[in-house]
């Protein structure tokens, strides 16, 4: 049986977040310091692009502490916020959302959500769901600052309960509400899952 390991070296983090910045400080505040770490353990950011909500305070978070900011955005998206300052030092404009995600998903090393609306969801479930069926082999983990995701782990638990999702893949879902732990834990897992494709030729 083929199965998911996971020993690379952690060196891109693809992270999905808000394009809005949530009600409470805490949130504006648990992401800025997710960027410093990040910086400070020398891992590239590759995400969204621009300056809006979340996103655009992690982006800062790692210019401050020095590190490097990778920017994929669509055009159409990227024509209604260019005149939001933005701090990538490379935005890679791509002609769709499919092209936005194949470069993001081959240029990271591991994806992590932050607070967010739908579209953090779609695309950290979407990463997850790769993960399940062996199309990458790199860990997915939930920063969950405020226990902003409790209601969707519970769901998950619910999954698992009712058969339609494997224990051995949420085991390997890295949730964690501190920001050096949770980088921690991403450099150091191994991940060692049979991929879900293999059950069902
Ligand atoms: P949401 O969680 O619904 O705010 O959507 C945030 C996610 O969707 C981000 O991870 C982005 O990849 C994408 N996205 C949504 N809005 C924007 C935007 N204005 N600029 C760039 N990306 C966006």
């Amino acid at each position: 049986m083929q199965t998911i390991k996971n020993l690379r070296k952690i060196e891109t983090i693809c992270v999905f977040c808000g394009s809005s910045e949530g009600k409470v400080s805490s949130y504006r505040e648990s992401t800025f310091n997710f960027g410093l770490a990040m910086a400070n353990n020398n891992l590239n950011l590759v995400y969204g692009g621009g300056g809006k909500g979340l996103m655009g305070i992690l982006a800062q978070a790692i210019k401050k502490g020095d590190g490097k900011v990778i920017g994929i955005i669509p055009t159409r998206i990227y024509e209604m916020v260019k005149h939001i300052k933005h701090d990538e030092d490379e935005l890679i404009i791509v002609d769709n959302m499919h092209q936005r995600k194949a470069d993001m998903y081959s240029r990271s090393d591991a994806f992590v959500a932050l607070p967010g609306g739908i579209g953090t969801i779609e695309e950290v479930m979407e990463a997850f769901t790769w993960l399940q069926l062996g199309y990458h082999d790199k860990p997915v983990a939930l920063y969950d600052i405020n226990g902003y995701f409790s209601s969707l782990i519970t769901f998950f638990d619910h999954m698992v309960d009712q058969g339609f999702l494997r224990k051995e893949l949420l085991d390997s879902l890295i949730i964690d509400d501190n920001e050096h732990r949770l980088i921690e834990r991403l450099k150091s897992i191994d991940l060692n899952i049979p991929a879900k494709i293999d059950r069902h030729p």
